[in-house]
């Protein structure tokens, strides 16, 4: 396997601290772990991150199930030189954050999005007489651009999944359950490197790929049946996402025939709207405008994308209306769809890393309909 660039872990504490100032607070702890593995490099499952906006200060609090791995992980990213470790209980934990609070930090920034009620009043208490602020999305703003090392490693995921649904495609012709195909995919996804899926595996065939997040059942795919697979792998904590529609057996007919090339060409739409600058509302259009043309406006319920990365679904939403303009190095998806219950649904999705003059897909498995 070839060397991956390097997570540019060490520079976004330093990218996060102007953000700070622009939000009115002092510092920032970061409750969200998918944020503080981001700025740190620690990817355990309990960690809080106080982030000083004057000083060059940060300080990682875990328990001691991570002692070993947080001073390892924080070594390994770049990061132990600017962040400082406090390991024990939940009184260690807060009393070692109350101590990082000196007299010049007045308005402490908390992650609503991402903090409960309880943990908000213990926080409280322990960072009086500082006064907690609401904050939101500050970490996830400078997620939206990836480095180069973030774009590979999506990349492998991306690799690996579509590896993986070449393998085991040819089940569809055979008449396997859903169930069965999906737990196939997934064991071919860890076979070929991946860390762990990406979301939970859907597989819909016949009637249920008329409901878009249906869970795989029991049910048999039979001859001429629509089968929507959408599916991701998680390679270095980073995820990819894909959604293919077959048609088992034969070429779809009818108006399943019709259902297929619409939506294909409406993603094809989407895709070739996106480019650096470009509002992701305006993405979102193209698909929805083709699909509301074909009569189908109201089958397309969901929006038609969103940011991929350490989160499966993170900023920016690529929804009607949203004016989030998008950057070079932001990684998006286009996945319009219908779903028709009388006929079934047709979903097509690639994850696609934004450009100056387009974007280049990163799922690339073919679109050919019959499987
Ligand atoms: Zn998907
Ligand atoms: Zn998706």
């Amino acid at each position: 396997m070839s060397e991956l660039p390097p997570l540019e872990v060490p520079g976004r504490l330093h990218k996060l601290r102007p953000l700070l100032v622009d939000a009115g607070v002092d510092a920032l702890l970061v409750t969200d772990l998918s944020n503080v593995r981001y700025l740190t490099g620690f990817s355990g499952s309990a960690g809080v991150l106080l982030v000083e906006g004057a000083r060059d200060r940060a300080l990682l609090v875990t328990d001691g199930r991570y002692r070993t791995q947080a001073a390892e992980q924080l070594e390994a990213s770049g990061t132990a030189g600017s962040v400082e470790l406090g390991v024990g209980g939940a009184q260690v934990q807060r009393d070692a954050l109350a101590g990082m609070i000196g007299s010049s930090v007045h308005r402490v920034g908390i992650e609503a999005e991402h903090t409960s009620w309880a943990s908000k009043r213990r926080f409280a208490e322990a960072m009086a007489p500082a006064e907690l602020v609401a904050t939101a999305g500050l970490v996830e703003a400078l997620r939206e651009v990836k480095d180069a090392g973030e774009t590979a490693r999506i990349s492998r995921a991306a690799e690996i999944a579509d590896a993986a649904l070449g393998e085991v495609l040819p089940m569809i012709g055979q008449g396997t359950t859903e169930a069965d195909l999906a737990l196939a995919l997934e064991v071919a996804m860890r076979r070929l490197g991946a860390e762990d899926r990406a979301f939970e595996t859907i597989v819909a065939s016949g009637p249920n790929s008329a409901k878009p997040h249906a869970q795989p059942t029991g049910r048999h795919i039979l001859t001429g049946d629509p089968v929507v697979i959408d599916f991701g792998a998680t390679f270095d904590g980073y995820r990819s996402d894909m959604t293919r529609t077959f048609c088992a057996g034969r070429a779809p007919a009818g108006e399943l025939a019709r259902v297929f090339e619409v939506v294909r060409a409406a993603q094809a739409a989407g895709v070739a709207a996106v480019k650096a600058g470009v509002e992701a509302g305006d993405v979102d259009s193209a698909c929805r405008d083709l699909i509301a043309k074909a009569g189908w406006a109201e089958a397309f319920e969901h929006s038609t994308g969103h940011g991929v990365g350490l989160d499966i679904h993170e900023a920016p939403a690529v929804a009607s209306g949203s004016t989030a303009i998008l950057a070079a190095g932001t990684v998006v998806t286009v996945e319009p769809g219908v779903y028709l219950p009388t006929v079934g649904g047709v979903r097509i999705e690639d994850t696609v890393v934004v450009t100056g003059n387009g974007c280049s897909p990163l799922t690339t498995f073919t679109k050919d309909v019959v499987a």
